[in-house]
C-alpha cells in the first residue's frame, strides 16, 4: 500500500461531493456569495434546469483581478480570519469552499470589478484547471458562470434528474432567499425566458413576497409573532390552525438570515399546535430566530442546512411558549382578523 498526496483539483472534487449535490445547492453557493458581498439585485440565468448552465450575476462588491485566483483556492476566504471569528461567523459563507468546489466539476467562469477598478477581469476554470487572469468589460460587480455541471463526474452527472426537478429544487431555496432577504432584487430566467422576478421591497411586514411566497390561503390565515426575550427574537408569521398542511413542506425557519432545518425548533412549533391541530397535519410557518451568533454553531453541516444553538433547551421553550402565546386565541376559539 503506498500513500500519497492527492492532487488539488481531486481534493476539490472529494468536497464538492459535500457541498454541490446538485444545481440548486450551486445556486444557493452562488447567490449566498453575492449576499456577503452586499449586492442589492441578483440576477440568475438557468438552462436546462441548470445543468447545461447556472449565470449568477451581482452588483455587489467585486473582486480584484489579483485576487480571483485566491477565490477559487480551497480554503481562502475573506469572512473569517481567526477561530475568534469562525464562532461569531455573520456572513452566510465562511468555509472558502464553494468556488473551488464547483470549478473542479465544470467548466467555471469567474468575472468581477470592483467600483474602483477601472476595468474587470475574468478567469476561467475547466473541470478544476485553473487559467490566467484576462481583462474583460464588466459592470460593477461579479458574474459566476457554471457550464455542464458533472460534465467530468459521469458518476454525479448520473444523479441529476429531469430539467423541470431540478428547476424545481432551485425554485424551492430562491423562494426561502426571497423570504429571508426582501430588501434584495432577484430575476431569473429559465431557457433565455423570464421566469420569475421578486422585486426588492423594504421588509415582508410591508411588501407582497409573503404572498407569493405562500400563496393567499397562507398570507389570509396568518398571525404575526413577534417577541423577545432573553436576547433571543422570534419573529414571522404562523398560519392559523384552520389552515394546515398535509407535510411540513410550508416550515421556513430562518436563524440569522439562514435558512436552516432544525429538529428541536420543529418540535417545539409542533407542540405549540399539538392540541389545535389535527393528528397527522402540519402547520405552516415562517419564523425568523435572532441571537447572539456566539450562541449558535454554523460550521456544523458542509451545506450549513444545520446549526447547533449552545442553549438548545432554552430556545426550545421560548419557541413554544411564544407560539403557544401567539396561538392562545385560536385555542379559546375566537377567530382573530389575519394580523397582516
Ligand atoms: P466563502 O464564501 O466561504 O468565503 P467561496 O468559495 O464561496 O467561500 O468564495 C471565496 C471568496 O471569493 C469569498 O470569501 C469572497 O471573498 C470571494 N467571492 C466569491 N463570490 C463573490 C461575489 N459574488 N462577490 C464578491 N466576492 C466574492
Ligand atoms: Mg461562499
Amino acid at each position: 500500500m503506498t500513500i500519497r498526496q492527492l492532487p488539488d483539483t481531486l481534493i476539490n472534487q472529494i468536497a464538492a461531493g459535500e457541498v454541490v449535490e446538485r444545481p440548486a445547492s450551486v445556486v444557493k453557493e452562488l447567490v449566498e456569495n453575492a449576499l456577503d458581498a452586499g449586492a442589492t439585485r441578483v440576477d440568475i440565468d438557468l438552462e436546462e434546469g441548470g445543468v447545461r448552465l447556472i449565470r449568477i450575476r451581482d452588483n455587489g462588491g467585486g473582486i480584484t483581478p489579483d485576487e480571483l485566483p485566491l477565490a477559487v483556492s480551497r480554503h481562502a476566504t475573506s469572512k473569517i480570519a481567526s477561530l475568534d471569528d469562525l464562532e461569531g461567523v455573520a456572513t452566510l459563507g465562511f468555509r472558502g469552499e464553494a468556488l473551488p468546489s464547483i470549478a473542479s466539476v465544470s467548466r467555471f467562469s469567474l468575472s468581477s470589478r470592483r467600483a474602483d477598478a477601472g476595468h474587470g477581469s475574468v478567469l476561467e476554470v475547466d473541470g478544476g484547471r485553473v487559467g490566467e487572469i484576462t481583462p474583460k468589460p464588466h459592470p460593477q460587480g461579479t458574474t459566476v458562470e457554471v457550464r455542464d455541471l458533472f460534465f467530468n463526474v459521469p458518476a454525479r452527472r448520473k444523479f441529476l434528474r429531469a430539467e423541470r426537478t431540478e428547476l424545481g429544487h432551485i425554485e424551492e431555496w430562491l423562494r426561502q432567499l426571497a423570504l429571508a432577504r426582501p430588501d434584495v432584487e432577484l430575476r431569473v430566467t429559465h431557457n433565455g425566458k423570464p421566469s420569475r422576478r421578486w422585486k426588492g421591497e423594504g421588509d415582508l411586514l410591508s411588501g407582497t413576497r409573503l404572498h407569493e411566497a405562500l400563496g393567499e390561503e397562507f398570507a389570509r390565515n396568518a398571525l404575526r409573532v413577534d417577541h423577545a426575550a432573553a436576547g433571543l427574537r422570534l419573529h414571522g408569521w404562523i398560519a392559523q390552525p384552520a389552515y394546515n398542511r398535509a407535510s411540513t413542506d410550508q416550515q421556513y425557519l430562518f436563524v440569522n438570515g439562514r435558512a436552516v432545518r432544525d429538529r428541536s425548533v420543529a418540535h417545539a412549533v409542533r407542540q405549540a399546535y399539538s392540541d389545535v391541530l389535527f393528528h397527522g397535519r402540519h402547520p405552516a410557518y415562517v419564523l425568523f430566530l435572532e441571537l447572539d451568533p456566539r450562541r449558535v454553531d454554523v460550521n456544523v453541516h458542509p451545506a450549513k442546512h444545520e446549526v447547533r444553538f449552545r442553549d438548545a433547551r432554552l430556545i426550545h421553550d421560548f419557541v413554544y411558549r411564544t407560539l403557544h402565546e401567539a396561538l392562545a386565541d385560536t385555542r379559546a376559539g375566537i377567530q382573530t382578523g389575519t394580523g397582516m
